[in-house]
Order: C-alpha cells, then sequence, then structure tokens
C-alpha cells in the first residue's frame, strides 16, 4: 500500500439520506484538472436537495452536494497550485444555446452538485475549459461567493440597473445581501432591502444597503429583485414597482408554488417581469474579473464556517439559525483526508 489517500465526500444518497462517503482517489482525465476544494458555501438550494423538494428535471441522485466553492489544482497540471473557482454548469457546446452564449440555457442541463457530484469533497474532478484562476491578492473567502455572485450579476445585467434609480431588494439571505452589494456597483440612488428578519440589518449595511426594513416600504421603485425565493415575497415585489419599473425575480419560490397575479396592474403599471435562471459563462468572466481588480470583496457575507465533519450543524444553522445570518461554508482540509494503509 503506497500511502494513497482515500478522500470523504459529503453526499445526498437519496432525498433525507445524507452521509459523508469515503471515496477512492480520483483518477487524471485528459481535458479535466483534479481540484482540492477548501472552502464550500451550503445555500438553500442544498437544502432542497436534501430533503428532494427540488424540481426532479435539475437533479441526480446520489449526489455530492456543493456547487458555491472554490479549491486549488493538484496533481502535476500546469496550473498545480493554483487557486480557482469553477463554472457549475456544463455546456454541451454545440447546442444552438451554447453557441449564442446562453450556457444556461443549454439543451442538456449538466450541472456540478445536481447532475453530477459537487465540490463537499477532498477532491472534485472538473473540465479544465470551465476553471477560472483568480489571482494572488483574491482571498478564499472572497472567491467562495463567485456562484451565487455570478447568478445575481446575470439577474442585474437582464434586468438593468440605472444609476441614480431607486432599487428595492425582498429578502434578506445571501443572494438578496448579494443583489444589493452588486447593484452598487452601478451607481443607483438608493438600495433598500426589505427582510423578514430584524437581525440581517448589520449584514444589510455592509453589503451597502441605503436602508433596512421589515416593514413594506411606499411602492414606486425603478427596479424591484425578488432574491428570498417565497411566493410572498413575488407577491410583495410585484407591489412595490413603481410605474414603467421592472421586477427581476432572483429567488427560487418551491416547486409548483403558484401566485395570484393581478395582470391588469401589468399593464397600467407598464411592468416588465423577468426571471433569471443561474448564469452565463460571460457572467462569470465578469465576476473574476471584479474579484481579480478587487472591485467585489462578497467574504464579508460570511458569517459561519464548519469544518465538512460538522457538516450536520451547518445544515441546521442554514435551516434557521438565530442572529446574524449570512452565508454558511463548509471548510475542507488536511482532517478531511486519512492514509488508507
Ligand atoms: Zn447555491
Ligand atoms: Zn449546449
Amino acid at each position: 500500500m503506497t500511502g494513497e489517500r482515500e478522500h470523504q465526500a459529503l453526499v445526498v444518497r437519496a432525498p433525507g439520506d445524507v452521509a459523508l462517503v469515503g471515496r477512492p482517489p480520483l483518477e487524471p482525465r485528459t481535458g479535466h484538472l483534479i481540484v482540492r476544494p477548501d472552502l464550500v458555501g451550503l445555500c438553500g438550494t442544498d437544502l432542497e436537495i436534501i430533503d428532494g423538494r427540488i424540481d426532479p428535471a435539475y437533479i441526480r441522485y446520489p449526489v455530492a452536494l456543493g456547487h458555491e466553492w472554490t479549491g486549488v489544482v493538484a496533481g502535476d497540471s500546469p496550473l498545480a497550485g493554483q487557486r480557482v473557482v469553477v463554472e457549475g454548469i456544463i455546456g454541451c457546446g454545440h447546442c444552438r444555446r451554447c453557441a449564442a452564449g446562453q450556457t444556461n440555457l443549454c439543451e442538456t442541463y449538466d450541472e456540478i452538485g445536481f447532475t453530477r457530484d459537487g465540490a463537499a469533497a477532498g477532491e472534485i474532478l472538473v473540465p479544465a475549459t470551465l476553471a477560472h484562476p483568480l489571482g494572488p491578492a483574491v482571498a478564499a473567502q472572497d472567491a467562495v461567493l463567485t456562484e451565487p455572485a455570478a447568478v445575481v450579476y446575470r439577474g442585474l445585467v437582464r434586468a438593468g440597473v440605472r444609476p441614480g434609480s431607486r432599487v428595492l431588494v425582498v429578502g434578506d439571505g445571501t443572494i438578496a445581501l448579494l443583489a444589493v452589494l452588486l447593484a452598487r456597483l452601478w451607481s443607483p440612488a438608493e438600495v433598500t432591502m426589505l427582510g423578514r428578519r430584524p437581525e440581517q440589518a448589520g449584514l444589510a449595511a455592509s453589503a451597502g444597503a441605503t436602508a433596512f426594513t421589515t416593514n413594506p416600504p411606499e411602492a414606486g421603485y425603478d427596479l424591484v429583485i425578488e432574491a428570498a425565493g417565497a411566493t410572498s415575497a413575488v407577491q410583495a415585489a410585484l407591489a412595490l414597482a413603481g410605474r414603467g419599473g421592472t421586477v427581476l425575480l432572483l429567488g427560487l419560490p418551491p416547486h409548483g408554488a403558484s401566485v395570484a397575479l393581478a395582470a391588469d396592474d401589468v399593464v397600467n403599471n407598464d411592468l416588465a417581469i423577468l426571471g433569471s435562471f443561474s448564469y452565463t459563462a460571460a457572467a462569470w468572466r465578469e465576476v473574476v474579473a471584479l474579484l481579480n481588480s478587487g472591485q467585489l470583496r462578497p467574504g464579508r457575507l460570511i458569517s459561519h464556517r464548519y469544518p465538512l465533519a460538522e457538516w450536520e450543524q451547518a445544515v441546521t444553522t442554514l435551516r434557521g439559525a438565530p442572529g446574524p445570518r449570512g452565508k454558511v461554508l463548509l471548510t475542507i482540509g488536511q482532517d478531511n483526508e486519512r492514509e488508507t494503509r
């Protein structure tokens, strides 16, 4: 036995059945990189995967969790030692959507942490073309938020944030906080956050919100971003947009839920209602450029970190720990690997 290192992966074997599972070392593969993740973010979608509440079209069990992450390239690649973030959506590269740059709409849905194993593991094998190297000045805690930042960034580009405009973000979780942080790049006059938990006010301020409230403000916003993923938040977002305004739906309400819509108001108020699914390769390039230039430092939104072995505590925190709650991370390090002799 030559000290081959087994690694552990946090696997959802089936809805409600989650465990740390020992895995043999990954085999190198042409066109791929082996990456050692060191920080992995968890989000509400991971809870939906764990609970089996996710639309079955977007998941394949068993699956290792982990679609928000950063790590360091391993093995004898020329990139070995390099910190990277890796696009999760693996476009086929030849359908009409991929050809048009709409990689989020590729006709063959394939995504790390959903239809193939994610990064909550000692090692992960990824297509080399999807890895984005980060400069040495970028901290891992900022890099780990690239995926949700790309989701938000793509939505904001789709909706358009005008300088001097009034923006309202509905929700107070990580996507909402990132929406505040990123919207400010376009210099709106105001970014108000309508949250549910008063404890989130401090995180909202650190993201750059000009106001935080738990009571619906007066309607009339140019852009309302729904980032809570709840039907009540969608309804609030639709009601709070001003005439000529845009409502951007970023959150993912429960599969199959529907919302009552006053259709005449949509017409009378000249509203644009947009959904935004995931991210494009272009959004990743933009977010990586913002990280590398130091213009985007989302690490301030991290509130909790747990070693991989304490994943149950991380999940409990994510489900509703009291107090301020931003991004919840798993940390993966030497303690996750053991010699198999
Ligand atoms: Zn996520
Ligand atoms: Zn495609």
